[in-house]
């Protein structure tokens, strides 16, 4: 586990003392001694954003902890809940679409687990016997990459055991599931990584686990009998030499799971900057650590910048021309008519293929709680 990530300060709500003293003693068993531990109120001192990413809050989440994702305005959508066990991450990738989205530096985490694991349970019995949820935790955060010390997927993982009619993803640029792997089998939880070419991971993916720990990880979680995905995302090729990068890393990826009897779901999209994340990336990065957001991009229907449609078609199909079975090839967050230009069809026409769209139907009606 890389100490790197854990907090120099933690603020501790006063409802949550029993959780917080459980984080702090694991903190204090992984390197020998505690951060400075701080009562939370209202009166927090300003700090950067690179200074909140060693600030924890640890807290108590109010209000419904299940929310259907609101997907991307004419992009395909994918329908997907949301768990937000927490805001804001430890790593520090300079494309992280989180620096332009919270309103506040600091790393804010959820200690009433329980609660979120009784509203899952209350509303999988209420919904109808057609229904499956497809429920991830790791759209303000990265799921694992603080579990290890906050374990709050260890309860979830159980609720969904006894549930497998609903799947739980778990999304990841870290290696921490040595601690999750006694609660397998269960192929309703899938574990997902983002992965890139080892060189991209160095260069733009700051304090995060390597690709070559993320995959070793997730070999291990397939011998422990769950489900992997991987998600080949964002995608930055600026040079022929990076092209190539991608070629090798992929051939390296089949080789790697060429023995695997299952399908795995393969995502892929471009890399995509909003203005307000624009701004402030030049802010917080050096040049050379964002030079992808100096080359060619051009708005698009959901208002962010991304490669030309024929530049970005031209990559999905260099990856679909190198990625072989078990992966099985998606888009993520794209146009319809990029849907249509590399697999010739609309996603849902594709569904009966599609792991993640071939589950029973998800229910797409329950509104934003
Ligand atoms: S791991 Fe994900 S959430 Fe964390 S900084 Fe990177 S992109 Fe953002």
């Amino acid at each position: 586990m890389n100490p790197n990530i854990l907090p120099h300060v933690v603020y501790v709500d006063p409802g949550q003392r029993e959780w917080a003293d459980s984080v702090l003693a694991r903190i204090e068993s992984s390197v020998g001694q505690l951060p400075e531990v701080k009562v939370l109120d209202d009166a927090l001192p300003t700090v950067s954003m690179s200074e909140g990413k060693r600030a924890w809050i640890l807290t108590e989440k109010k209000g419904h902890w299940i929310k259907k994702c609101p997907g991307t305005t004419n992009f395909v959508c994918c329908t997907y809940f949301i768990l937000n066990l927490g805001e804001g991450c430890a790593f520090d990738c300079s494309y992280c679409y989180l620096q332009g989205y919270l309103n506040q530096p600091r790393i804010k985490l959820y200690g009433n687990i329980s609660s979120c694991v009784q509203e899952l349970d209350e509303t999988f019995s209420n919904a109808s016997d057609k229904l499956a949820y497809r429920v991830g935790t790791g759209e303000y955060m990265d799921s694992l990459a603080l579990d290890p010390w906050l374990d709050q997927h260890r309860g979830l993982m159980s609720l969904f055991k006894q549930r497998p009619e609903h799947a739980l993803e778990i999304k990841t640029k870290s290696h921490h599931v040595d601690h999750l792997l006694n609660l397998g089998p269960a192929s309703n939880i899938i574990f997902s990584w983002s992965i890139a070419p080892p060189r991209q991971q160095q260069k733009y993916e700051k304090d995060t686990s390597t690709i070559e720990e993320r995959l070793t990880a997730a070999r291990r979680v397939l011998d422990h009998g769950f489900r992997v995905s991987f998600n080949l995302d964002p995608i930055i090729v600026d040079t022929e030499a990076e092209l190539e990068g991608l070629r090798s890393f992929i051939t390296e990826l089949n080789r790697m799971f060429a023995d695997v009897d299952q399908e795995i779901p393969f995502s892929m999209g471009t890399v995509r900057i909003s203005q307000s994340l624009k701004d402030t990336m030049l802010d917080r990065w050096a040049s050379e650590d964002i030079a992808y957001l100096f080359d060619e991009m051009m708005p698009q229907a959901d208002g962010k910048m991304r490669y030309g449609f024929s530049r970005r078609a031209k990559l999905y199909a260099t990856v679909l021309a190198t990625v072989q079975k078990p992966f099985q090839p998606t888009l993520c967050m794209e146009s319809k008519a990029m849907w249509e230009k590399v697999f010739g069809a609309h996603p849902k026409q594709l569904s009966a293929q599609n792991f993640f769209f071939s589950m029973k139907k998800t229910e797409s009606s329950l509104s934003s709680k």
